[in-house]
């Protein structure tokens, strides 16, 4: 849908005035998104406010903030029905489904507070990842209690799975923190989005296993179709991502609704909803047969490691965020320079008011 700058003026911005690409600094551009841009100095209320307003970010906000608290619903109604605090069996879908609000949450508050400064962009898309790497590890902990296929569930591959995600979960911070240093281009988001992928696959490799080598009776179950349709979904939104379509090909007429960044939420979260769906069923399902083997998840698994996961990625951004210090105090003539055009331009654009 094309708003014009016209358009996006006609009512009171209650997040400030909106930008053009070129009258706000390099780090702040978006690819083929031409207008809808926040103040990169905006304050904390203006960011707030900003996500009732119609700017290129608005929707990024609402596309992952809104599926969070349907997320913490269904926990909330899963809490009414399973005994979180005394059931061992249902610790891995506790820490699953709090990962599954986080990393949304996460998202939608950098997306919220990411015009503040340069570097509150960096630190929010920093949490961002991070939320997303503990995520990643929720994932794990759940497939190997749930999902794993039978035949695997006796070996040694299920204990090293869990190990193997930690150190998956660990790497994707560090790697896709660093990739935010590197001078923007495709490589950079190949990068990051590469650093996303290796746990993904690592963590659907059971999955995948069960789709194309399961039992009769794993071949017929009923989360089969969600497992397999949140790879489509998956796909789709990391298309997206990397494609920047649709506009790339109409650069102007996406930038408030419909851009790429928006659809890759909502294809993510469709992803996330089967995957949720698929798991519930298959926790709910396989629960007499995993009674009959003991195969109990331990609270060191779910626990302790979900909270080792949480610590080194704390600290991994906390590292970054100093790192970024470093590297801003040595460009700080360069930064003055950017903030003065975003000071004269606000201004041209409030006379054109
Ligand atoms: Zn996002």
């Amino acid at each position: 849908m094309r708003l014009t700058n016209r358009m996006l003026t006609v009512y009171p911005r209650l997040g400030g005035p909106l930008y053009k690409v070129d009258q706000v600094p390099e780090e702040f551009h978006e690819s083929f998104i031409v207008k809808g841009y926040r103040n990169p100095k905006s304050s904390a209320i203006q960011c707030i406010l900003s996500v009732f307003d119609a700017n290129n970010e608005t929707l990024n906000f609402w596309t992952h903030f809104l599926p969070c608290w349907y997320f913490l619903w269904v926990l909330k109604g899963l809490s009414e029905e399973i005994d979180f605090w005394n059931d061992p069996y249902s610790w891995p879908l506790l820490t699953y489904m709090l990962a599954s609000c986080a990393f949304p949450m996460a998202s939608a508050i950098a997306h919220v507070f990411n015009t503040m400064s340069d570097k509150a962009r960096h630190v929010c898309f920093f949490v961002d990842y991070a939320a997303l790497s503990v995520f990643t590890f929720g994932v794990a902990v759940s497939y190997r209690a749930y999902v794993f296929p039978d035949a695997l569930r006796q070996t040694v591959s299920v204990n090293v799975f869990v190990i193997g995600a930690v150190v998956n979960a660990m790497l994707c911070t560090v790697v896709s923190c660093h990739s935010r240093f590197m001078t923007p281009s495709l490589y950079p988001k190949l990068l990051r989005i590469s650093a996303f992928a290796a746990p993904y696959f690592y963590n659907c490799s059971p999955v995948i296993y069960r789709l194309l080598y399961g039992t009769a009776e794993e071949l017929a179950m009923e989360s089969q179709y969600y497992h397999f349709r949140q790879f489509i979904f998956i796909a789709t939104s990391a298309f997206l991502y990397v494609s920047h379509i649709p506009e790339r090909f109409y650069p102007g007429w996406f930038d408030i609704v419909g851009h790429s960044h928006q659809l890759f939420h909502v294809f993510t979260i469709l992803a996330l909803l089967d995957q949720m769906r698929a798991t519930l069923m298959d926790q709910e399902h396989r629960r007499p047969y995993i009674d009959s083997i003991r195969d109990y998840p331990s609270a060191a698994m779910c626990l302790g490691l979900t909270s080792l996961v949480v610590l080194h990625n704390a600290l991994i951004v906390l590292y970054f965020s100093f790192k970024l210090d470093n590297s801003q105090s040595k460009t700080s003539t360069s930064q003055t320079m950017l903030s003065e055009p975003a000071k004269l331009v606000q201004t041209k654009e409030e006379k054109s008011l």
